[in-house]
């Protein structure tokens, strides 16, 4: 058994985020809780790293102690701005208990606050409580949640993803984080399992622009391949590709929409990768793009040439969807 002194966020890291305006420091965490209770997207593999079978007190000292150790680790003066994630939903009080959601809350108190959550558990009362926790007024926006819609699509999201929630249920969601006085951060995932590279290209656009009048915040997600997940499973018998980098350009630079995105994983073979030549230039451009919303920095690397680009192109053109049936 672990001992309880040992215990951790899954992951923790200092980096930069561009929040109203302003390039602020960002703490991010992944706390271990018990888990998603959806547990079923097919990209997923999160999902995976949980406490298993944990009584609820067993639950909430494990996760005070990764609070301790958040404490120990960093100090307050060092970020403004808190990300929070969960192998689930921070917003589910069976898998993150309500004394540890307050502990957190009260550590953090006064910074800017995203939280990740799947939106059934964006209630009035749990989101309004948490933000009283935080907000000392010094900041016009001290909430976010954040949500992985990941397509404004409900069949992509059905048949590609397997969410097990729809567009509507985002929009009472944003609605409910709106009347609290709480901002929506929307995640995007750019090519789902099963989309052609146009046709993901295609739903990334439509999904911005419509998820947009719900979101103070978008980021778009390039999909990567996680172990032990159903898009893995294709991915090893040549049945997907990730995305590649010249298709987050080309959205990027397709919208007026502030769409910040991190290409995780840029370059690999399971990450959004083109040709390995000319990945790095491509993924740096794109990670100073959102910390300034400069299209300069993302138009030139798109005019830049690189022999992928042909491939790129010629893939657009010609790669044919397999469709799943609509019906049984
Ligand atoms: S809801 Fe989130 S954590 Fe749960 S399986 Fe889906 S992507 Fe993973
Ligand atoms: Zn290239």
């Amino acid at each position: 058994m672990v001992s309880r002194t040992e215990e951790k966020p899954l992951a923790s890291w200092m980096g930069e985020d561009l929040i109203e305006g302003e390039v602020r420091r960002t703490l991010t965490v992944i706390l271990k809780s018990s888990g998603c209770r959806w547990n079923r997207c097919r990209m997923c593999g999160y999902r995976f790293e949980r406490y298993h079978s944990i009584e609820e007190n067993d639950l909430t000292q494990r996760m005070l102690a990764q609070i301790r150790w958040i404490e120990g680790n960093y100090r307050s003066d060092d970020y403004d701005v808190v990300k929070i994630f969960t192998s689930g939903s921070f917003f589910d009080s069976g898998e993150v208990p309500v004394e540890v959601r307050d502990r957190l809350g009260s550590l953090i108190r006064g910074k800017i606050v995203i939280a990740e959550s799947r939106a059934e558990y964006i209630t009035s009362p749990v989101i309004s409580s948490f933000l009283d926790l935080i907000d000392t007024g010094d900041h016009q926006m001290p909430l976010y949640v954040a949500m992985g819609l990941e397509t404004t699509n409900d069949q992509i999201r059905e048949k590609c993803i397997d969410k097990g929630s729809t567009f509507a249920d985002f929009i009472q969601a944003a609605n409910t984080a709106d009347k609290a006085g709480v901002g929506v951060k929307t995640y995007l995932m750019m090519k789902p399992l099963f989309l052609t590279e146009s046709e993901a290209i295609a739903d990334m656009k439509i999904s911005i622009s419509e998820a947009a009048p719900y979101s103070d915040l978008i980021s778009m997600n390039l999909c990567t391949v996680q172990k032990r997940t159903d898009l893995e499973y294709y991915w090893k018998r040549g049945a997907y590709r990730p995305p590649y980098l010249w298709s987050a350009l080309d959205v990027l630079l397709s919208t007026d929409e502030k769409v910040s995105c991190d290409p995780v994983g840029g370059g690999y073979a399971r990450g959004p990768h083109n040709c390995g030549n000319c990945d790095r230039e491509i993924k740096n451009a794109i990670n100073e793009y959102s910390l300034s919303y400069d299209r300069d920095l993302i138009q030139a690397v798109y005019e830049t040439e690189c022999e992928c680009k042909k491939e790129w192109q010629y893939v657009l053109l010609h790669e044919m969807p397999w469709c799943m049936p609509l019906t049984r």
